[in-house]
């Protein structure tokens, strides 16, 4: 099962927001996770970064996420597709993907936003980074534009891709 995690939030002032995720400096999602086959769910978040690999049981390759069900004892996995797709501001504000998950026998169902995000200012290019979406919003100052700058009503959503 692909699922994607989706993103909608006001830009004011800024664009291109996105989890600062490199191989220097790896973005770890955190995520509520759940097994598919017996619904139990992980009783403690679960992160996990995209340069990370985990063995799978059997010769099944490797995964970025491997969990075994403490309920049903089946092995899980899930491994993110690609780079996370930058969010571009747009008035009003579209639900959009950032993220996408090909997932074994385990599904994400909350998403914390932990981590630096970064985004650029829309006209300027000014460089912000070190945002911090934890409380679903941020404001900063763009002294190039002499405006302030902000990231408000941050909505995530898991969906099938
Ligand atoms: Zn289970």
């Amino acid at each position: 099962m692909v699922l994607a995690l989706a993103l909608k939030a006001e830009l004011d002032g800024v664009t291109e927001l996105r989890p600062s995720d490199t191989a220097d400096t790896p973005f770890f999602y955190t995520f509520r996770v759940q097994c598919t086959s017996c619904r139990e769910t992980h009783p403690n978040d679960v992160s996990f970064s995209r340069f990370d690999q985990t063995e799978v049981s059997g010769s099944k390759g490797e995964a970025n996420f491997v969990w075994r069900c403490k309920n049903c004892k089946r092995e899980h996995s899930a491994s993110i597709k690609a780079a996370p797709t930058a969010y571009q501001q747009s008035d009003p504000p579209k639900m959009l993907t950032m993220l996408e998950f090909d997932c074994r026998g385990l599904e994400f169902t909350e998403f914390k936003a932990e981590g630096d995000f970064e985004a650029k200012g829309t006209d300027t290019a000014t460089s912000f980074t070190a945002i911090d979406l934890t409380d679903g919003e941020w404001f900063d100052y763009d002294e190039k534009a002499g405006q302030q700058v902000s990231i408000t009503g941050v909505q995530w959503e898991i969906r099938r891709a």
